[in-house]
């Protein structure tokens, strides 16, 4: 009760972050997000005009109260890394503040500290190409967005993050077993996100007594999954494979985050928890 959570990678009512948001909301914490500074407008309008105040609904019939909107580019630390040509990008040119250390600073001085740090972005230029044939620069492009962009953020926000907070990322089986069309080094980035969340977990834990988790979630039809053009195969997949042969909401993967967060999981820290109807267990498609 009473915790106060900072969300980066919300920028719809789709993905994970969204129904992380809720889940959160639910058990009384109050919601801060970070959003990517392109899409900033359309989720700022949207949610001022109304449009997602049927998927704000929470089990007790109140509406999902986003306190706080951060614009955020989490392939940037601080202002001296922003090229010159990405300043001066149209997409970017209204909002301020937006790197990761700047955000982090907005955030303390705006509310002082938070409990739950919660990464749910990636991104993979090349996606849809095979690691084989992937460019280094499309490589290290998906690294940053979506394995040192978590780094980042935990850096710069672990000065404000209370003890006994949490810390929470989302990753995908691809980092661990092969799933075509995961291409780009997407998959790379994800095995450095999980070997990342043991290491920080180490250091968080020892420095702050704070728990860095992640979760293995299954496949969502979300706005980036899409983008990779291969998920609504992966879903039927999951449906026919898994142990539990079910349609995966979102939000039970917002509600493992939820649990993660709070002094039930008191001694979880430094693991990946699947939240994909059994499907990694697996060891044939039957
Ligand atoms: P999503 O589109 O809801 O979330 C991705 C978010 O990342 C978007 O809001 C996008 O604006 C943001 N983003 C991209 N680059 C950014 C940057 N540089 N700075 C700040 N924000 C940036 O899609 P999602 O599928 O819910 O993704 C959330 C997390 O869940 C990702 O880490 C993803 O890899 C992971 N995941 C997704 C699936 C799935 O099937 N959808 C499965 C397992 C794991």
């Amino acid at each position: 009760k009473g915790k106060r959570a900072f969300i980066a990678g919300v920028a719809d009512d789709n993905g994970y972050g969204w129904a992380i948001a809720k889940s959160l909301a639910a058990a009384g914490a109050e919601i801060l997000v970070g959003t990517w500074v392109p899409a900033l407008n359309i989720f700022e309008s949207s949610l001022r005009r109304g449009k997602f105040d049927e998927s704000r609904k929470l089990q007790d019939g109140s509406l999902m109260e986003i306190t706080k909107v951060y614009p955020l580019d989490a392939v940037f630390d601080n202002p001296e890394e922003v090229p010159e040509d990405v300043k001066t990008n149209k997409r970017y040119a209204g909002a301020s503040n937006w790197t990761v250390q700047e955000v982090a600073e907005s955030v303390k001085k705006d509310f002082g500290t938070i409990d739950i740090l919660v990464h749910s972005l990636a991104n993979g230029p090349e996606v849809s190409k095979p690691l084989s044939e992937t460019s280094r620069k499309g490589y290290l492009a998906a690294i940053s967005a979506s394995s040192y962009s978590y780094v980042s953020l935990l850096k710069h926000f672990l000065p404000i993050i209370n003890p006994d907070g949490s810390s929470i990322s989302l990753t995908y089986i691809a980092s661990e077993r092969i799933i075509p069309g995961y291409g780009g080094g997407m998959s790379s980035a994800k095995a450095a996100l999980e070997s990342d969340t043991r290491v920080l977990a180490f250091e968080a834990g020892r420095k702050k007594k704070i728990r860095v988790n992640t979760i293995s979630a299954g496949p969502l039809g979300s706005r980036a999954a899409k983008a990779i053009g291969f998920i609504d195969m992966m879903i039927d997949y999951s449906f026919t494979n898994a142990p539990l042969q079910k349609e995966l909401h979102a939000e039970e993967v917002g509600n493992t985050a939820a649990f993660l967060a709070s002094p039930l999981a008191s001694a979880i820290t430094g693991a990946v928890i699947y939240v994909d109807n059994g499907l990694n267990a697996m060891g044939v498609g039957v």
